[in-house]
């Protein structure tokens, strides 16, 4: 298979919520068109991205809604529940239990801390429990992949525990950067790297227009 880059996969979950508002609506086709003015790219972006997992469209014809969103929800791994876990149950980790609660293919299924003000708490369907006992709850669970929400000092070695009792993807919402096994897959969520590429890119209008083509 041809090196994905990063940003398909991103745009990837852009044009399947499109197509999931699409199929909401009742709408049967679409085009690349028209994928690309939902998502903020071009057409010929859509088609390339789409090119990288096979052939999809029918030239002239476009994309069958339903067919597309089911083939972009498998291949973004969304064909499934994965069974989560939050590090860190202060203010991120609790705002985002609440709202991954209300997802589908993901469910939370542990919380753990170290401190005795945020531990025994009941966070929907599970108890917050000491980080001590997270190298038997995560196997037991069947954790798949853990959030990071502590402080940056606590991020590493959270990070290795986590590993140890068996994750393979981790969700770092922590400044750190994690050294760890190749085959534990990282992803770095950064608010506030956003913030900063706004501001940038307020004080430097013409270099987003070049960017965007
Ligand atoms: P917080 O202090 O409210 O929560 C941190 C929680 O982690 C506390 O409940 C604390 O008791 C717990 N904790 C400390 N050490 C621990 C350990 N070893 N194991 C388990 N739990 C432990 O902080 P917050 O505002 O929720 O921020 C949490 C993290 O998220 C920080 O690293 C912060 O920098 C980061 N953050 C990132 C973004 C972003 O844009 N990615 C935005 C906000 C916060």
């Amino acid at each position: 298979m041809a090196k994905i880059p990063d940003a398909t996969i991103t745009r990837l979950v852009h044009y399947l919520r499109a197509l999931e508002r699409m199929e909401k609506a009742g709408q049967l086709r679409t085009s690349s068109d028209e994928l690309a003015r939902a998502s903020g790219v071009t057409a010929f972006q859509v088609r390339k991205d789409l090119a990288y997992f096979g052939s999809y469209g029918t030239r002239g014809v476009g994309y069958t809604v339903p067919v597309l969103r089911r083939e972009l929800a498998q291949i973004l791994g969304l064909g499934r529940r994965w069974r989560l876990a939050i590090v860190g149950m202060g203010r991120l980790g609790q705002a985002l239990a609440d709202f991954y609660a209300l997802s589908e293919s993901y469910e939370l299924v542990a919380g753990f801390d170290v401190s005795p003000e945020v531990i025994g708490r009941q966070v929907g369907p599970f108890t917050v429990e000491p980080v001590e006992k997270l190298p038997q709850i995560v196997p037991e669970s069947h954790v798949e992949i853990g959030i990071l929400t502590v402080p940056e000092a606590a991020a590493q070695q959270a990070a290795e525990a986590l590993v140890a009792a068996g994750v393979r993807g981790i969700l770092n919402f922590t400044p750190a950067i994690l050294k760890l096994p190749e085959q534990v897959a990282i992803e770095n969520a950064d608010f506030m790297a956003g913030l900063s590429r706004l501001s940038f890119f307020m004080l430097n209008p013409r270099w987003r227009e070049e960017m965007m083509g």
